[in-house]
């Protein structure tokens, strides 16, 4: 198969990437997900404060439907497994592999969190140990809960929107932990989310050790200016410690000039807006090639 243009991600940034390259005059474009439903982070995120007020599932429909008048083809459930110099990539889904050669190709692919092998935290590695947004995913899409007594380890937007998420799960929320001196995300986050409900922010500290077999049956917590520590009960801790552009899929290619980045894969952006008008640029300019 070939195409002109090949957007891998249909996220915020791959969305309005298509609609700008489409406006710009490209007529032949395929983007490709791995996940069932276009949006990509946007779906788990049931929030309201998306471009504007729009919870994250509203925000992904509203930019769908502006791709509903183009002729951009979609494939959803479709991994991209590798792209070559050659401009060739291998995509899988149920049909089976498939090559699609193109000219030019936007990566779109967000970000990934800092997983726990990441981090400096030692001890045994027992059940009970999430990323925010794997909690985020199990609590909103898949209505599961991932645990009762809950530790979050950092401040930012993501560990804080999850904070209040399980708040409102009827869960104890001990603590946002941070090793900042104060919170790492937006004020407005840190209002609505810990203030409103009175979850504490706990700075200056980090875990340093897990304990419990089976299941986590608490944390250490260290200090960081007294180095003093202490043993916190909880039967969950999420990590919300960061998350890093995902260029995997290309970071053996060097810079061509056919491969553009858009959105998180790029850089980290707060606000959906932002990556999506980056998409839409970047897009805009390719189209016109
Ligand atoms: C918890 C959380 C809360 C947020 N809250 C807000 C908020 O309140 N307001 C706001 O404006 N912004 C918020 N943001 C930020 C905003 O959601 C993101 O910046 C934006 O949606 C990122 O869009 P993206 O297209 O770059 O990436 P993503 O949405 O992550 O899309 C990437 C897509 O690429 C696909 N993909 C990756 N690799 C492959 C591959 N190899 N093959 C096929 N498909 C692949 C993925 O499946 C995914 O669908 C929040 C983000 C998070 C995580």
């Amino acid at each position: 198969m070939e195409t002109d243009l090949l957007i891998i991600g249909a996220g915020a940034a791959g969305l309005s990437a298509a609609v700008g390259a489409w406006e710009a005059g490209c007529r032949d474009i395929l983007i490709a997900d791995r996940r069932a439903h276009l949006g990509g982070v946007l779906e788990q995120c049931i929030h309201t404060g998306f471009h504007g007020d729009l919870t994250g599932p509203e925000y992904a429909a509203l930019l769908s439907c502006s791709l509903r008048d183009t002729g951009v083809s979609l494939q959803l459930e479709t991994e991209v497994l590798s792209v070559s110099q050659s401009r060739e990539a291998v995509l899988s889904s149920r049909k089976g592999l498939e090559r699609v050669t193109f000219s030019q190709m936007i990566l779109a692919s967000g970000c990934r969190e800092r997983p726990l092998g990441a981090l400096d935290i030692t001890g045994a590695r027992p059940a009970g140990v999430y990323t925010a947004g794997e909690a985020q995913e199990m609590m909103n899409l898949r209505n599961e809960d991932p645990g009762e007594n809950i530790l979050i380890l950092g401040s930012g937007d993501l560990g804080m929107i999850v904070a209040r998420r399980c708040f409102l799960r009827g869960k104890r929320v001990i603590a946002v932990l941070e090793q900042a001196e104060t919170y790492t995300g937006m004020a407005k986050n840190y209002h609505r989310c810990m203030e409103t409900h009175a979850i504490p922010l706990r700075a200056g500290c980090t875990v340093t050790e897990l304990h419990g077999e089976g299941r986590l049956r608490g944390v250490t917590v260290r200090e960081l200016d007294s180095g003093s520590e202490e043993f916190i009960p909880c039967d969950t801790l999420l990590l919300a410690t960061g998350l890093i552009p995902e260029q995997t899929l290309v970071s053996h290619l060097g810079n061509p000039p056919w491969l553009h980045l858009a959105g998180n894969c790029n850089r980290v952006h707060d606000l959906a807006d932002s990556a999506a008008a980056e998409g839409r640029s970047i897009g805009l300019e390719i189209g016109k090639k």
